[in-house]
């Protein structure tokens, strides 16, 4: 029996003009069904060609019924998620009286959309692990892979104190330094958020580059609507270990590419600077939402790195900078420091706060080794706060439902570039300046930090 502990609250609809759900739906969904399709028959050889022209009538039929607003029908997928989806389809149409691709809450309908996509092609051992998003991805980190190593190379530089002291030990003798030092880094991983292909199917390199210009320090700080990092930042650094032996962050990560070269730059920061002794990386199981991270995405960007540095077109110290990251994580993941935990409850559609009903071994793990659990990004920050219709001014803690009051709750960040409709948190100030850009949660200007300890 499907079992919810949701809060109370209207969720974000894609039937409700005048929002980004709807917008979305409407725009992006089709072109993003179109590319996949491209994308099959392009690389399509003699030998699957067959099963290449079912997946491609399958996407066409999805994409019939998105266009033409079809009630949603059931997954084909028979496994226990395929089976929480089919139970929640029936509860959803009980409540609204009818599901429709496009008149539905947009969480489920966009997550049903990519579950549904992903078994057009688990249908066919040929196809069954292909990820039709990787050429995509892969392009674009190609196109951002010299500033990236710009960034690594004064990334580099900022980690010199922490070869003779610790950040603990910085935090004592610098503490204002030492806090600046934690936000920079965690600033380039919240903004290395922008650049999410699922939102920019057209977009150009000078897009790209754009997004990621956006990290100056106190510009960024201006735009984050709801920002703890004073209290993580002491949270952090007061805390004890949690077995008394080592320390452990866990990354829920978003977006492979520029994000995911980001979000390892602050797992390097993390273990450089001894806050931590291990990272664990939680990437998607399935393709995702266009440009989330697998973990072929964790491999292929150090391949890409290897690469890149090879190219002796590149300023020796841009190479340099790539090939140390290179071999630290290549030295990470040989020795645990640096992990990577797949797990099948990041495609479902539920909300994160029925972890405890649905991700119950991922809840315990959480619960008994992380000393914090960061989610990237927007996707992320929609299924903590239930893409629900909350005033701007209610707390994040509130928002996130059991996670804030379960027994086994853990503490929680989320690092987000507003790319949705629903943001809490801020104050009645902030809120009533923004009431005047009805539209400033759409396009990743703003970001999050919300912070809840547990
Ligand atoms: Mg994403």
């Amino acid at each position: 029996m499907f079992k919810t502990t949701d809060p109370e609250i209207a969720v974000s609809h894609t039937g409700e003009p005048d929002t980004f759900a709807y917008t979305t739906a409407l725009k992006r969904w089709v072109p993003i069904i179109n590319s996949i399709a491209t994308d099959v028959q392009s690389s399509a050889t003699a030998k699957d060609s067959e099963s290449a022209s079912k997946i491609v009538e399958s996407l066409n039929r999805l994409k019939e019924c998105v266009v033409n607003n079809a009630p949603v029908e059931p997954l084909q997928e028979s496994t226990e998620i395929g089976s929480q989806y089919n139970e929640e389809m029936e509860q959803l149409r009980v409540k609204y009286g009818t599901l429709e691709w496009r008149n539905g809450p947009w969480l489920f309908t966009e997550c049903l959309l990519y579950r549904k996509i992903h078994f057009f092609f688990a249908e066919h051992a040929e196809w069954k692990d292909y990820d039709p998003f990787r050429a995509t991805k892969r392009r674009a980190f190609e196109s951002s892979i010299e500033n990236a190593l710009k960034l690594t190379d004064g990334f580099f530089l900022s980690l010199k104190p922490f070869e003779s002291q610790s950040f603990e030990d910085l935090h004592n003798a610098d503490p204002e330094k030492n806090k600046e030092l934690f936000i920079e880094v965690m600033l380039l991983s919240l903004w290395g958020n922008g650049s999410d292909l699922s939102l920019m199917p057209n977009a150009t390199d000078e897009d790209l580059q754009r997004v990621q210009a956006k990290r100056s320090l106190e510009a960024s700080l201006k735009r984050i609507v709801d920002n703890d990092f004073d209290e993580l930042y002491a949270s952090l650094r007061l805390s004890a270990p949690k077995n008394g032996q080592y320390k452990q962050i866990d990354i829920v990560l978003d977006n492979s590419g520029f994000e995911l070269y980001s979000d390892m730059l602050l797992a390097v920061y993390l273990i450089e600077s001894k806050l931590v002794d291990q990272v664990t990386l939680h990437p998607k199981d399935i393709p995702w939402f266009v440009s989330d991270t697998l973990p072929a995405d964790i491999v292929e960007l150090i391949d890409m790195l290897d690469i890149a540095v090879a190219n002796s077109s590149l300023d020796v110290k841009l190479c340099e900078a790539g090939k140390r990251l290179s071999a630290l994580l290549k030295s990470y993941l040989k020795d645990d420091k640096l992990k990577i935990k797949k797990h099948s409850f990041w495609t479902t559609a539920h909300p994160i706060g029925r972890i405890f009903q649905y991700g119950q071994d991922l809840a315990n793990y959480f619960y008994d080794t992380s000393d914090l659990v960061i989610f990237k990004g927007d996707l992320n920050y929609r299924k903590l706060t239930y893409d629900g219709k909350w005033a701007r001014t209610v707390t994040f803690k509130e928002a996130i439902g059991p996670l804030a009051t379960d027994d086994k709750r853990f503490p929680i960040l989320s690092l987000r570039t507003c790319k949705a409709d629903v943001c809490v948190g801020l104050s009645e100030d902030r809120a009533l300046e923004l009431s005047k850009e009805p539209e400033w949660t759409y396009d990743g200007s703003y970001a999050v930090v919300s912070f809840n300890a547990v």
